[in-house]
């Protein structure tokens, strides 16, 4: 019999970023690769810094680090 994959884990909430307050400084990026985060942040086709919600792992260094307030915790629905 085929072993079944885990389930994925759900999350209760995910950091999003406010576009309207980011300034693109990429000190959430360089958290998010760098120091310690799971690698989610990735630059869009539109130039913005945006979060891969399937990679994140809701740390929440990048919204630590972001010195404008622009990563913001939204509880899922
Ligand atoms: S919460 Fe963590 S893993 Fe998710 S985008 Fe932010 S730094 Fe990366
Ligand atoms: S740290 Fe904040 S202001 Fe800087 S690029 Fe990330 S979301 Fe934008």
């Amino acid at each position: 019999m085929a072993i079944k994959p885990a389930p994925k884990k759900k999350f209760k909430f995910s950091f999003e970023i406010d576009q309207e307050k980011c300034m693109s400084c990429a000190a959430c990026e360089w958290e998010c690769h760098r120091g310690g985060g799971s690698g989610a942040i990735y630059v869009d086709d539109q130039a913005r810094y945006a979060i891969d919600q399937e990679t994140c792992n809701r740390c929440g260094r990048c919204s630590r680090a972001c010195p404008a307030d622009a990563i913001i915790r939204v509880t899922a629905a």
